[in-house]
């Protein structure tokens, strides 16, 4: 058993994946024959991820705020606390908030042999994004 106190900071994620203000905090981190990662993800009002995938795939579960989430060639789905999203392998997709809220999420995944968790793709453009239904 090992016990990770409280200490560990939050910090802001990688403009290369998010954009915008997106601060982080790890939950999980793969040891030994355990591939589970597991991020605890605050996103500002309008932010979101860049496109991607996982080679694993990830389930995301919201806790707090609104947000939205989209795989290509699909619909931008709004999602809510409680909700939870599993992305398939390879399936590119994004998450974020929405453009008038703060949103929360727990991230879940498995890295591959190469301790790999995610293969980031282009950014999100704002006509994409804009394309989200009301959240009311
Ligand atoms: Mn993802």
């Amino acid at each position: 058993m090992q016990i990770t106190r409280n200490t560990l900071d939050t910090n802001l994620g990688p403009s290369d994946w998010f954009a915008g203000s997106v601060y982080l905090d790890p939950v999980a981190a793969p040891a030994g024959s355990s591939r589970v990662s597991a991020t605890c993800a605050h996103f500002t009002p309008g932010v979101r991820t860049a496109w991607h995938t996982h080679p694993n795939g990830q389930t995301i579960w919201v806790i707090e705020g609104v947000g939205l989430c989209q795989r290509r060639g699909g619909e931008i789905e709004v999602i809510r606390p409680g909700d939870r999203v599993f992305f398939e392998p390879g399936e590119e997709h994004w998450h974020g908030a929405c453009a008038t809220r703060f949103m929360a999420h727990l991230a879940m995944l498995q890295v591959d042999e190469e301790g790999i968790p995610a293969n980031w793709l282009e950014h999100v453009t704002d006509e994409e994004y804009a394309a989200a239904p009301p959240i009311a």
